[in-house]
């Protein structure tokens, strides 16, 4: 209950709040540097400017952004992430700076857009706004993203050194999230490893021929991919405790889902992902895509689907490529249930089906498959009150399984 009030704070604390509150609790005891106040107009631009910058999964498409409504994660200045070990930690969400020398054509920071006031922060800067909310219980990790300025490596060296200080100036164990710049020399992405607990380098769309159209300066093979295999071979001698992630952005260039997912496969097949993170294109006022359509949140919704039955419940690409309409879509319905009305046969039997098959049954996840393969060495299972005490939803699953010589229609499985 307590857990659940702290989030609703958060996230009905808007950003232009959090940093009044935030001056309000300077730390004038704690040295020169907490005593100053800071720049209210630059960290609010910079906070807002991440709004884009996905590291949460969970906010749901009935949420309407801009709204400061409770669960809202859409907006910039402050997010939620699950660190390593599984705790949810508050994170201060900015970038370093909103200047930037490439050409994307869907954001508000590059030179082909009409760009607003520039800002950038100074290390010690950071430290100090990062430091006030820390302090005043308003976040517990950084989330640091940044456009490349004009140099992407004397901008990644400014954000090492912003970490470095947090870390070994100021004693900061904390969460860190830090964005991996396109093009970033390798001594750099290994300092910055040295500090994060996690990277990420956002390669926005599945190929090169993409890339060429929405960020016309820069080369996707060469300055994401193969940062990602940087970070990737880096790992095997230098820890990182949370990862490497990335993000897409769907449907801003006419990529279909198909080709997300392939990309979702390679990233974590062949780069060692942690995570892939969608984020639905949004059309942002000012850029050379301002007029481009709008892409459901449903959108993103599914493929976050289909990433839970690759990544969590192993389900196989073939199957999964099911899901998928004939011009490579995915409707707006479930996936696992458009897999197993084409895929699942007779009624399974939960009493003897193994785990990967009763996984596959709409309805159960992996903690109720477990606990039924689990109670039944000692237990028989033979009503559905027993099925939905172990967590099993019991409207999806009736109509795939078969229980103490009961089943329902096959013709309740289209009525689901
Ligand atoms: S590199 Fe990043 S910050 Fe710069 S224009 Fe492209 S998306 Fe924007």
């Amino acid at each position: 209950m307590l857990l659940s009030l702290y989030y609703i704070l958060l996230h009905v604390v808007t950003l232009n709040k959090m940093i009044q509150l935030a001056q309000a609790s300077a730390f004038d005891t704690d040295g020169p540097e907490f005593g100053a106040t800071f720049d209210n107009q630059k960290v609010f631009a910079l906070g807002e400017a991440t709004k884009h910058d996905i590291c949460v999964s969970t906010s749901s498409p009935r949420v309407v952004s801009g709204t400061s409504r409770v669960g809202d994660v859409t907006g910039g200045g402050i997010c939620h992430a699950y660190a390593h070990d599984g705790r949810c930690v508050s994170l201060f969400k900015t970038l370093y700076t909103n200047k930037c020398s490439h050409q994307c054509t869907y954001c508000s920071n590059a030179t082909c857009s009409n760009r607003q006031q520039t800002y950038s922060y100074t290390p010690h800067e950071l430290c100090r706004v990062m430091l006030h909310l820390y302090k005043g219980n308003y976040v517990e990790g950084l989330f640091l993203s940044s456009g490349v300025g004009k140099d992407e490596d004397v901008t990644m060296e400014e954000m090492i050194e912003a970490i470095r200080l947090l870390r070994e100036h100021y004693n900061f164990a904390g969460y860190i999230h830090l964005k991996i710049l396109p093009g970033t020399d390798k001594d750099l992405i290994s300092r910055a490893m040295s500090y994060a607990d996690r990277v990420s380098i956002n390669i926005e769309v599945p190929f090169s021929s993409y890339m060429d159209e929405m960020s016309p300066t820069k080369d996707f093979k060469r300055d994401i991919i193969a940062r990602q295999r940087m970070v990737q071979s880096l790992m095997k001698r230098q820890e990182l405790p949370a990862g490497q992630t990335t993000q897409l952005v769907i449907g801003g260039a006419g990529e279909n889902d198909v080709e997300i997912f392939r990309t979702m496969i390679r990233e974590y097949e062949k780069l060692g992902l942690k995570r892939v993170y969608y984020s639905a294109f949004t059309p942002v006022e000012g850029t050379v895509l301002e007029d481009t359509p709008i892409q459901p949140l449903w959108r993103e919704h599914r493929l976050y689907q289909v990433d839970w039955l690759y990544r969590l419940y192993h389900l196989r690409s073939h199957e999964i490529f099911e899901a998928f309409t004939d011009d490579g879509y995915l409707m707006n319905r479930d996936p696992k249930v458009v897999i197993a009305q084409k895929m699942l046969g007779d009624p399974l039997d939960p009493t003897t089906a193994s785990y990967e098959e009763l996984l596959r049954v709409p309805g159960i996840g992996p903690i109720s498959a477990s606990r039924i393969v689990s109670v039944r060495k000692s237990t028989h299972i033979s009503t559905r009150m027993q099925l939905q005490a172990l967590g099993v939803v019991i409207k999806r699953a009736c109509p795939y399984i078969s229980l103490g010589g009961w089943q329902d229609s096959l013709l309740d499985r289209w009525m689901t």
